[in-house]
């Protein structure tokens, strides 16, 4: 959902891109960065592990579509861990 402070007068042209998650868990330490940085709640913390026994990151279950390719995620992961496309709309 997107929220304004005010009304942009061009909403109609505003167009947010839609970013696809990409994770490699093998390299994924746990330190959550991700899920706290990600402005749009996309993430959170999965029940599995990966070799290592840490929890890697995956998409909150109906957010699939929230995602605006805003590479928080990416620039903060120290492990290069995770990753996101833009979709063609
Ligand atoms: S690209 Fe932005 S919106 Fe998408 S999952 Fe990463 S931090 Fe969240
Ligand atoms: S920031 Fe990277 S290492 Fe940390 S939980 Fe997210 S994917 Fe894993």
């Amino acid at each position: 959902m997107r929220v304004f402070a005010r009304t942009p007068i061009n909403i109609a042209e505003v167009k947010l891109p839609l970013g696809e998650v990409y994770l490699i868990p093998e390299r994924c330490k746990g330190c959550n960065l991700c899920i706290h940085f990600c402005p749009k709640q996309v993430l959170e913390e999965s029940t599995g592990t990966n070799a290592k026994g840490y929890h890697y990151p995956e998409i909150i279950s109906g957010r699939e579509e929230d995602c605006v390719n805003c590479e928080f995620c990416t620039m903060v992961c120290p492990e290069f861990a995770i990753y996101t496309l833009e979709v063609e709309q």
